[in-house]
């Protein structure tokens, strides 16, 4: 198989559940920090450590083939890339805040508007969409002491918890985009053989982690109701166990719906329930 290169981030909040999700693809790798690129021992692929505002356009450039970025930064860039498969980490939204005190309280109140951000070109697409016209600085970090210092009327920015925002004297305002870390591809590149193989040991694990091994004991008269509650499983194993009027159930069920049939599993007799993550799903 042809050996491709993938970008992932040198350091910061995607470096290390890109790590662990390649590593947990079973690829064998060392993470030197200090090194820019590194070989999988057992996959023909290559791991280029960057920055993260350089993947997409390392790989709509062919220079990196594969990348791992947050869907904010391939939008800023504006890279022609192909959408491989969304994570399901790295999530945040980009949201306009504003002071406790502002005077805005429509978007329409944005026109004319001072509004500081690290991310004019998801910023200007909105406010176009909007049909708003507004003053946007560009400021590489920082963002949220803006206004504070008299240099804008409402910042866009990246917001998780809000804490930031509330010790800066401001609140959020509009929900512009939500972002999670994306795998990307360079555009005809998901024809590779060594891609699909990639995507398919990345589903396997993202499946496993939204799925659940469930494990638990019944007694026969119960098996059929206890059965009717465990949703999704075409056919779930049941075992004979020592003591004849008695069941083992074993099945693979998402932790949501687990959570939420769990008193009527209990209350249909289920007993002993034992729950165990799964490493992989392959289908
Ligand atoms: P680099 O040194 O690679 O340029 P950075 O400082 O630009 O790193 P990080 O702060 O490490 O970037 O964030 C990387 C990505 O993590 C963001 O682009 C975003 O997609 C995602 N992310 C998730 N939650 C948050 C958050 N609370 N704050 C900032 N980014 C977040
Ligand atoms: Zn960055």
């Amino acid at each position: 198989m042809k050996k491709l290169k993938i970008a992932i981030q040198k350091s910061g909040r995607l470096n290390e559940k890109s790590v662990e999700l390649l590593k947990n693809c079973g690829l064998g790798f060392e993470n030197y920090k200090s090194s820019l690129i590194t070989s999988a021992a057992n996959f023909p692929l290559e791991i280029l450590f960057l920055r993260d505002d350089d993947i997409p356009e390392y790989v709509q450039d062919g220079i990196a083939d594969l990348g791992i970025v947050g869907e904010n930064v391939i939008m800023e860039t504006n890279a022609d890339v192909t959408y491989l498969q969304r994570l399901g980490f790295g999530k945040c939204s980009l949201k306009i805040a504003i002071p406790n005190n502002s005077p805005i309280t429509t978007l329409e109140d944005l026109n004319g508007k001072a509004i500081a951000t690290s991310y004019p070109v998801i910023l200007q697409k909105f406010l176009d969409e909007q049909q708003i016209s507004a003053d946007i600085r560009t400021i590489s970090g920082s963002v949220e002491i803006s206004p504070g210092l008299g240099l804008s009327d409402a910042i866009f920015d990246i917001v998780s918890t809000g804490g930031t925002l509330k010790s800066n004297g401001l609140k959020p305002f509009t929900d512009v985009i939500s972002s999670e870390a994306i795998l990307i591809g360079m555009n005809g590149i998901a024809k590779e053989p060594v891609v699909a193989e990639l995507l398919q040991r990345i589903q396997s694990v993202l499946r496993a982690k939204e799925t659940k091994y469930v494990v638990l004991n019944a007694e026969k008269k119960n098996l059929e109701t206890i059965l009717s509650l465990l949703p999704g499983v075409k056919s779930p194993t049941v075992v004979p166990l020592a003591e004849e009027e008695w069941v083992a159930v074993h099945t693979v069920i998402t932790e949501q719906d687990f959570w939420g049939k769990i008193n009527q599993l209990k209350a249909a007799g289920s007993q002993g329930i034992v729950v165990m993550p799964i490493e992989k799903i392959i289908l």
